[in-house]
Parts: C-alpha cells; sequence; structure tokens
C-alpha cells in the first residue's frame, strides 16, 4: 500500500512544487513506484513533469466533480516508474463547486484508496493555501512534509500551518503525522541561512531531514524543460540532495 506524503506549507514561493517534483522522481529513481498528485491549480507539478496541462484530457477537477473516474485521470509512465495525476487552471473552480457537498474533505481521498495499491509513494503537491484542496490532501495523506525556505521569515506562517494540521488530526485524519520538515534553498555563502537553520532547530520540535536543499539554478532551469532535476542534471547539487532526501524518506518509512 502506497505511503502518501502531502508537501504543504500555505507560504508560496518556498519551494513545495521543486521539492514535490524531484522527491517524486529521485524515488522513482531509486525504484520506487511513484504517483506524482497535483492538487495545485498553478499545475506547476504538472507541466515540470513534462505533461501538457491544457490538453490533458482529464485532471484533478474532473475527478472532484465527478466528471471521470481516477484511473482515466492519471497520465501513466510520464517517466520511468513515474505517474501523474495532473491539474490545471480549473481547480481554482474546484472550491466553489464543494460548497455544500457531503464529505467533501474526503473526495480525493476516496478516489486515491482506489488506485493506492499500485503504488509505493504518492506524493502531492498542495496549493500556497490552508484552502480545502489542502484539506483534501491532508485528509488523504499519511504525513505532510514541510518545506522551509531559508530566509528571514522562515518561521512566519508555521505555526498556523502546524495549528491546521492538527486540527485536521483531531477532526478529520486522526493517523495523520507531520513527516518532517526539509530546508530549501540553502546559500553556503550567506550567514543568513545557517541562521535560520539553527533558528528553526532551536524552535521546532518537528522532526528535520538531514539532507538540506542548496539553492541550485539548475533546480529553477528544469521545470522549464520539462524534467526533474536527476533526469535533466543527475550531477549536480540539487540532483544529489534530492536524491539523499529521497533515501531519508524511504528509510523513515522502513523505521
Ligand atoms: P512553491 O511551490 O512553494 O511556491 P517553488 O517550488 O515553485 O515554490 O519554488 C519557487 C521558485 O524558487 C521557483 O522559481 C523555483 O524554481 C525556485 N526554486 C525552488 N527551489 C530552489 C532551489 N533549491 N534552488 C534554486 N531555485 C529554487
Ligand atoms: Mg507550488
Amino acid at each position: 500500500m502506497g505511503r502518501i506524503i502531502a508537501i504543504a506549507n500555505q507560504k508560496g514561493g518556498v519551494g513545495k512544487t521543486t521539492t514535490a517534483i524531484n522527491l517524486s522522481s529521485s524515488l522513482a529513481g531509486l525504484g520506487k513506484k511513484v504517483l506524482a498528485l497535483d492538487m495545485d491549480p498553478q499545475g506547476n507539478m504538472t507541466s515540470g513533469l513534462s505533461v501538457n496541462k491544457t490538453e490533458v484530457e482529464n485532471n484533478v477537477y474532473d475527478l472532484i466533480i465527478g466528471n471521470a473516474e481516477i484511473q482515466e485521470c492519471v497520465c501513466k509512465d510520464v517517466f520511468e516508474n513515474l505517474d501523474v495525476l495532473p491539474s490545471n487552471i480549473n481547480l481554482s473552480a474546484a472550491e466553489i463547486e464543494l460548497i455544500g457537498v457531503e464529505n467533501k474533505e474526503y473526495i480525493i481521498k476516496g478516489e486515491v484508496e482506489k488506485i493506492r495499491d499500485n503504488y509505493d509513494f504518492i506524493i502531492i503537491d498542495c496549493p500556497p493555501a490552508l484552502s480545502m484542496l489542502t484539506i483534501n490532501a491532508m485528509t488523504t495523506a499519511d504525513s505532510i512534509l514541510v518545506p522551509i525556505q531559508c530566509e528571514y521569515y522562515a518561521l512566519e506562517g508555521l505555526s498556523q500551518l502546524i495549528h491546521t494540521i492538527e486540527l485536521v488530526q483531531e477532526r478529520l485524519n486522526p493517523t495523520l503525522k507531520i513527516e518532517g520538515v526539509v530546508f530549501t534553498m540553502y546559500d553556503a555563502r550567506t550567514n543568513l541561512s545557517l541562521q535560520v537553520v539553527e533558528n528553526v532547530k532551536d524552535n521546532l520540535s518537528q522532526n528535520i531531514y538531514k539532507t538540506i536543499i542548496p539553492r541550485n539554478i539548475r533546480l529553477a532551469e528544469a521545470p522549464s524543460y520539462g524534467m526533474p532535476i536527476n533526469l535533466y542534471d543527475p550531477k549536480s547539487a540539487g540532483s544529489e540532495s534530492y536524491m539523499l532526501l529521497a533515501e531519508e524518506v524511504i528509510q523513515k518509512g522502513e523505521n
């Protein structure tokens, strides 16, 4: 049964999508069967994995409104061991469509359960908001992985995120865990990055991944070629770090 990890942080630009794409692809590169599930209407995970978000027949929105079966929405074998459940801007209307729908917090969970056995990992990219889409990701997931950007306001909003996760645990998904925090865009040339890491370590009781993702231009370039980093530039520092993160994630599940 696949382990379901949602990549969440309501702050934009902290590296959620970059982490979702490259963790998915690195896990696939390590021989795991992976589904990358895009819950963000921006569809950056979708296009970053080379799926044409405007041309796919079905996407997460069709799933939510009951227009298609989940099997009809999955793009198979986009890369070796990696399937993609795409999204696009249509998904931004989902919030409205869900008004008054019974059990709307569990729509995605119910669908994903049908195909969970086909995968070792299901990685969900969340939108930059604590919206009904994020709640759906949190009810579906076994755990939440929180990317934290190494910048001055790193901790801002984190308590709100943790509070939301606690509410979901209390009311909707009692077995939900916080997988851990991963630092992104670490710049070894500045003291600031180091200070942020130290500060978060001092103030946060959550698990913190040993792997720190460096700021690496190749990570920013790869999506415009529709390629994950381990295929775009396998020798880059970005690729090596996401591979180490994937190994840590696998190891953590085995404990
Ligand atoms: P989010 O999904 O949280 O909004 P993204 O993953 O889209 O964040 O990242 C925001 C921007 O920063 C993107 O342009 C992305 O290419 C870039 N970026 C993310 N991680 C890195 C990194 N480690 N090094 C360099 N650029 C990065
Ligand atoms: Mg994103």
